[in-house]
């Protein structure tokens, strides 16, 4: 049988069951292998890794990542995909689809039970573009035992994601994602490979995730928060942001001018030039000036 992520047998499928696409729930089929391959290459799946999949649509890289992974956990939020999977994964006894929204289940509580203890587990998948970044906020903050995370997004996030201090693109997302992870993109893909066709450009994302965090903080929360409220206002300056949208500091320029002058950084300075070992210094200096 030919397999899954082909246009011919996706069609036959959808035929076969009736199934209208929901938009709302980002439903953009992959119908090309070659792209599934270089996916499951690029997150290095052998058949000793565990993969994690969020939205196995009609099952076109649940296969491929099931022909070559010691086992699949996949979250479908779509009820009405429920019946097809069991059709169309029929031939693979190593997947488990899991009827569950990803952002409600309990990821952690899925890996010890489907996988045991100390896997290498990565999270592979072609995300629902409309809910791409709390999917993938969700899965590192909640620091779970992944090697890594490879999957295909919008390409404008995918370069929000992977950008540089100095650039347009860096921003909040930028310093959240490289916090826990080294972060780049190793595919930009065409809207040709999927059904229907998405109105934006793609691209496939790798993050491996970091022994340590890329920098020490006091606290996590605190420096996450200086982080956001720096780029409140991308053309206001740094202090500018923080004395007035930092809520610990608000209006306490005086403060803020000592740390900023304590840690080496102009006040004048936008946010979006501060690396993220800067921000580091700038969130623990304000942390410890506020004990
Ligand atoms: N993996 C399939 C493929 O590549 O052909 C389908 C990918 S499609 C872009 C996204 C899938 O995620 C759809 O099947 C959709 O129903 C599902 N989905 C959307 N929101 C979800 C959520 N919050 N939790 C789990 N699955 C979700």
């Amino acid at each position: 049988m030919k397999d899954i992520a082909t246009p011919v047998r996706t069609k036959e499928i959808l035929q076969k069951y009736g199934f209208s696409f929901k938009k709302s729930l980002g439903q953009n089929f992959l119908i090309d292998t070659n792209i599934l391959d270089r996916i499951c290459d690029f997150a290095e799946i052998s058949k000793e890794t565990c993969a994690i999949e969020v939205g196995p649509g009609i099952g076109a890289l649940t296969e491929q990542l099931a022909k070559r992974a010691e086992k699949v956990v996949s979250f479908e939020i779509d009820q009405r995909l429920l019946p097809i999977l069991a059709d169309t994964l029929s031939p693979y006894d190593n997947v488990r689809i899991i009827h569950s929204d990803v952002l409600k289940a309990d990821v952690r509580k899925v890996m010890v039970e489907e996988f045991g203890e100390e896997k290498d587990v990565m999270v592979v998948a072609n995300l629902p573009y409309y809910v791409t970044t709390p999917i993938l906020m969700k899965l590192l903050e909640e620091d779970l035992p992944l090697r890594g995370i490879v999957v295909m997004l919008q390409k404008e996030v995918g370069d929000r994601i992977a950008a540089k201090p100095g650039t347009k693109a860096y921003g909040s997302l930028s310093i959240a994602v490289q916090y826990y992870t080294e972060a780049e993109t190793v595919m930009i893909v065409p809207k040709t490979v999927f059904m229907p066709q998405p109105n934006v450009d793609s691209a496939v994302i790798r993050l491996t995730k970091r022994k340590e965090k890329a920098v020490q903080v006091d606290n996590e929360d605190f420096f996450f928060a200086v982080v956001r409220a720096s780029f409140a206002q991308r053309r206001k300056t740094l202090m500018n942001n923080l004395v007035n949208n930092l809520s610990q500091v608000k209006g306490n320029k005086e403060l803020l001018e000592k740390v900023l002058s304590d840690v080496n950084i102009d006040p004048k300075r936008r946010g979006e030039t501060l690396s993220i070992e800067e921000f580091a210094q700038l969130s623990n200096g304000l942390y410890q000036a506020l004990q």
